[in-house]
């Protein structure tokens, strides 16, 4: 699977509002990202606590890959990531609990 796969915007500008879009009440659109993840294959479940999680580095290479993004632009998506409704983590086998737990 890849991002061509389900048809994502021609531009990174289009494809970053279609992603973080918010809907009337202001509660992010999960089912463009959820695609999104789905075929990048950046779903994951905690290690420790079997929690699903999407690798907010497996994603923003991905997409970052496909729009041939600069590394600021990259790292910029990944803030937005982690900000985001989803459960996402930076750290490779455990969910944000478990993650930020480990380090004190
Ligand atoms: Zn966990």
């Amino acid at each position: 699977m890849s991002l061509d796969s389900i048809g994502v915007p021609a531009s990174y500008v289009a494809f970053h509002e279609r992603a973080f879009l918010l809907d009337k009440l202001g509660i992010p659109e999960n089912d463009f990202m959820d695609e999104v993840v789905d075929a990048v294959g950046a779903k994951f479940r905690c290690g420790s606590c079997g929690t699903g999680v999407v690798s907010v580095t497996g994603v923003s290479e991905a997409v970052g890959a496909h729009y041939d993004l600069s590394s600021d632009q990259r790292l910029l998506l990944e803030g937005d990531l982690e900000n985001w409704a989803y459960e996402f983590s930076t750290d490779g086998g455990l969910c944000r609990a478990h993650a930020s737990g480990s380090r004190g």
